[in-house]
């Protein structure tokens, strides 16, 4: 459905693999976005600087430069959401990226239905951090305000714990962002306990059976494995 007033959302793809820039270029164009390609890390920069687009796509094995400092570099200047793509073989890389401000990523190869949920989640988040003032975010039954600090679910009030209710307002301020397990602690519980993974999984716990349906298989509060989680809102 091409609407010829709708503004132009715009994507710079920084990769220097040609195969996957005309790939990614050809599933956004698709769904008329459009694209910005660059092969280089400091061609990139100047496109994003200079273009003002709505989304970034980094590759993380960059020729020129490596791409945890891209990432850096750009999360000092922008607040643009940024999705990266790396190899099986730099789990690290990409961990260290989102640490560094990085939204979210995908594993290569990925396929244009992963790609296209990818982009449209975190254009949505963007559109709501600069949008209207909505205090409420629900998923599922839930309903989280922040500013009243008021938790509930099916309409009626669940009580969480003061650990329990931080951990979920990061969540919830961060919909659909991949959260690594150093943000969290070091949101949560202080620079000092950045290695206390265990912390992590005994609250995400607690907090499953409080919101999830069924918390063995959740639904909207997701393990991102040896990474992360992450609140899926719908
Ligand atoms: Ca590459």
């Amino acid at each position: 459905m091409a609407d010829d007033h709708a503004p132009t959302v715009l994507i710079v793809i920084i990769e220097d693999e040609p195969q996957i820039r005309r790939f990614v270029r050809a599933a956004l164009e698709a769904e008329h976005y459009t694209v910005i390609e660059s092969e280089t890390g400091t061609r990139g920069l100047v496109e994003v600087g200079t273009r003002r687009p709505d989304l970034v796509i980094v590759d993380l094995g960059l020729p020129d430069m490596d791409g945890i400092d891209l990432v850096r570099d750009l999360s000092t200047w922008s607040n643009l959401p940024v999705l990266i793509l790396s190899a099986r073989a730099n789990e690290t890389d990409k961990v260290g990226a989102l640490d560094v401000g990085a939204d979210d990523y995908l594993t290569k190869p990925f396929g244009v239905p992963e790609l296209l949920a990818r982009v449209r989640a975190l254009l949505r988040r963007s559109v709501r951090t600069h949008g209207e003032e909505s205090t409420t975010t629900r998923f599922g039954e839930v309903e989280v305000n922040l500013v009243q600090r008021l938790v509930t679910r099916g309409g009626k009030n669940v009580h969480l714990t003061a650990i329990e209710y931080r951990l979920l307002a990061q969540l919830v301020a961060n919909a659909g962002r991949v959260l690594t397990h150093r943000t969290l602690l070091r949101d949560v519980w202080g620079p000092n306990q950045s290695e206390n993974t265990h912390y992590l999984r005994v609250y995400m716990s607690n907090l499953r059976r409080k919101l999830e349906e069924d918390p063995n298989v959740p639904r909207h509060i997701l393990t991102e494995s040896g990474v992360g989680y992450r609140l899926a809102l719908s």
